[in-house]
């Protein structure tokens, strides 16, 4: 697995250098092109995931560093698949990515008339046919890699005919199949894409814009490129596996008289370890009930990440570092979660939260006494501040910070041992209560009031703090604890997918405790759990809950990886 990042790569993307921005370098200094334009062209068949964020940070991201600009435009040619619903939510969530396209936004389907009308051209030009053959007789005689195509017995039919049978099929005369159009170019060529690809197909379905008005409809093919060109794109930067469509859509640009020429340059794809980016397998996922909908927080969705907590500088960050190439390479998801680490590290506000509560009662603090501790907001930035903490006779502390008969490296709470409770006192574990079970349910404990702040007067140390929430004045919340959504790094390598789903990937835990700072949390905004994470409080859910949802936490497997992989 490589793992494309080191140490000195730029993180804003400023500067950054690859082959494609070379390309466009090259070009503006040559004067091949006066201004840059590109495109991010999604289809309107699912939400956008981290895959997209890449294609968009090069397309924007190439187009802002050069002065140029970048289009948003839908390729929608595909009405049985499209949705208003993923037009809308697409257009939000390349905002959120912090991305802005101006007057720029376009649609294939913009264009249907004048694409319409090159296909009219090509067949005028003897250079498109009316094919009668069904798909799977189109699919027998495409031949394959090894041996070429074999010529349709439609291939030769006049201009004329063809003409005549192409307006009669825009006219609804034909079912869905019955005939397509096809470019004539050439069935023995090595390359398949050539072999007299469909440009037109009847698809009697109403489309999410031009509604009835179309029952056939151009393909990617023949829609992409033309768009480019109508649209004056001078880079259309799309993913590898259109670089065997790369002759086609040279092809169509030379023999269709185009306002401009654009030139088609491919990246690879980025992928990620522990999920799938292919909106067929999201769509699955979602439809299927394996996640709650697109904007699950396991989801590689954008929505999700937003839903998790994921800051949209984090993703562009992490994009950056994975950088531009040429091959194929599988990034691992620790990365992305690192990038989400560094940065909330730098503006989460503190704040303590008990997952899994234990009650303490220190016997020897006053009953019905409370007293507000001061607490640091952010150690990284002196500017946030710092707030007040109740503490009182009754805490709860971390389960896992107790254990009634400790293995030697267990430092934290156990009978007779002393600790610090964060920004509080030293505490020690006198007596152990449990119920008939025979399950701890709670901590009898008496505190030092000379420690107050979190030093003995008399310089003696613990080895642990641990964090805590006073229970009668704690906030009850749910807490959302998310894993990788599939157990295996390449889910699906070795059979279904589906065999492949992490059953603990969601954690829900009812009955957090909370200091009372977090109900002021506004949605979406990164907190740090002390010792445990970040989280942020989620936005879907109906006021007067609170719901947080663990977006990283602390422990980081990727700087684990990188030290491993360090001499
Ligand atoms: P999917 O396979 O998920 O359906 P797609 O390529 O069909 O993706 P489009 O809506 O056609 O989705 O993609 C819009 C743009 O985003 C295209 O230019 C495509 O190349 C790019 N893109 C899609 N997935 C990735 C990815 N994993 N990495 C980089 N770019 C991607
Ligand atoms: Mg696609």
């Amino acid at each position: 697995m490589k793992i494309p990042m080191s140490e000195d790569d730029s993180t804003t993307g400023e500067g950054a250098r690859d082959f494609i921005r070379d390309v466009v370098r090259g070009d503006l200094d040559a004067g091949r092109v006066e201004t840059v334009v590109t495109r991010f062209p999604p289809e309107p068949n699912g939400y956008l995931h981290i895959g997209h964020a890449k294609s968009m940070c090069l397309n924007f991201g190439v187009a802002e560093e050069f002065g140029g600009r970048c289009h948003l435009r839908f390729d929608d040619t595909n009405p049985t698949k499209e949705a208003h619903e993923y037009i809308d939510g697409i257009q939000e969530d390349v905002r959120w990515l912090g991305f802005e396209w101006g007057e720029h936004l376009h649609f294939a389907s913009d264009n249907f008339e004048q694409l319409y009308g090159w296909a009219e051209y090509l067949i005028g030009a003897g250079k498109a046919y009316v094919d009668d053959h069904s798909a799977d007789e189109i699919r027998a005689h495409r031949g394959t890699l090894t041996e070429p195509g074999r010529e349709s017995p439609y291939r030769e039919r006049s201009a004329d005919e063809s003409l005549d049978l192409f307006r009669r099929m825009r006219a609804g005369e034909f079912a869905f199949g019955a005939r397509v159009l096809r470019a004539k170019i050439d069935m023995a060529s090595g390359n398949i894409n050539l072999r007299d690809p469909v440009l037109y197909r009847i698809l009697h379905a109403p489309h999410p814009r031009t509604g009835e008005d179309w029952c056939l409809y151009p393909t990617y093919d023949f829609a992409h490129g033309q768009s480019d060109a109508i649209e004056g794109v001078t880079h259309s930067l799309c993913t590898l596996e259109f670089e065997d469509h790369r002759p086609l859509y040279d092809w169509l640009a030379d023999n269709l008289p185009v306002p401009s020429r654009p030139r088609q340059y491919e990246f690879s794809r980025l992928n990620l370890t522990h999920t799938v980016l292919s909106k067929r397998r999201l769509i699955q996922l979602v439809e299927d009930g394996h996640v709650t909908g697109w904007d699950d927080p396991r989801m590689p969705t954008l929505r999700g990440l937003r839903r998790r907590g994921f800051p949209p500088a984090a993703v562009r960050d992490f994009v950056s570092r994975v950088g531009i190439t040429k091959s194929d390479s599988v990034v691992e998801m620790a990365l992305l979660e690192h990038c989400a680490r560094e940065l909330l590290n730098k503006v989460a506000l503190r704040r303590l939260a008990v997952l899994r509560p234990l009650k303490v009662v220190i016997e020897n603090y006053p009953e019905g006494q409370a007293e507000d501790l001061e607490a640091i907001n952010n150690p990284e930035d002196a500017a946030a501040g710092t707030r007040k903490v109740p503490f009182s006779r009754e805490l709860y502390i971390e389960r896992e910070d107790f254990m009634e008969d400790p293995p030697r490296k267990f430092f934290r709470l156990a009978p007779g041992r002393e600790v610090r409770l964060r920004y509080a006192y030293f505490i020690t574990c006198r007596e152990v209560v449990k119920d008939a079970a025979g399950e701890v349910i709670e901590l009898r404990c008496t505190y030092d009031p000379t420690t107050q702040g979190g030093d003995a007067p008399d310089g003696r140390k613990v080895k642990a703090t641990l964090h805590w929430v006073s229970a009668a004045h704690a906030v009850s919340a749910k807490v959302l604890l998310y894993d990788h959504l599939f157990t295996r790094s390449d889910p699906g390598a070795e059979g279904d997918i589906l065999e492949d789903l992490n059953s603990e990937s969601l954690t829900v835990l009812d009955n957090c405790c909370l200091e009372p700072a977090l109900l002021d949390s506004p949605p979406g905004e990164a907190v740090q759990f002390e010792r445990q994470g970040y989280f942020s409080l989620d936005p879907n859910v109906s006021p007067g809950r609170l719901v947080f949802n663990r977006t990283v936490a602390l422990r980081d497997t990727w700087a684990k990886i990188q030290a491993k992989e360090r001499p």
